[in-house]
């Protein structure tokens, strides 16, 4: 038994300082991010870290018109789910791509934001 050596909270941390993690199921080889308590895949427990590149392509995305009051000064801007290179997806602010230009498969690459809310510390612009 492996105790989980990377956190939510760590994950955003290392976001926000420029690094994005994943964590490696050591019984099935499943990728998970951002971390989670037990594999999806098999249910073990044995989390490795990986260091992901970064690189990705759009696989959804939404344009926030109406924001919540934090963000309200913000709008419009748009938030996407990115499939990374490794193969894992995350959900991140697009940053630096008009809003015209957003595309299901336009490549990005990883982009740490500063925000309050520390979950907000993955963004992604163009690649
Ligand atoms: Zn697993």
């Amino acid at each position: 038994m492996t105790e989980p050596t990377i956190t939510a909270r760590v994950f955003f941390e290392k976001a926000r300082s420029g690094q994005l993690t994943a964590i490696r199921c050591g019984a099935c080889g499943e990728l998970a991010m951002p971390p989670k308590e037990l594999c999806p895949s098999c249910h073990a427990h044995q989390w490795q870290p990986v260091t992901l590149v970064g690189d990705g392509t759009i696989a959804s995305f939404t344009v926030i018109r109406v924001a919540p009051r934090a963000h309200a000064a913000d709008v419009p801007y748009a938030v996407a789910v990115v499939r990374l290179k490794e193969g894992v997806s995350i959900l991140g602010r697009i940053v630096d791509v008009p809003l015209d230009k957003l595309a299901v498969g336009l490549p990005v690459r990883f982009r740490p934001l500063i925000a309050k809310d520390l979950t907000a510390s993955v963004g992604f612009g163009p690649a």
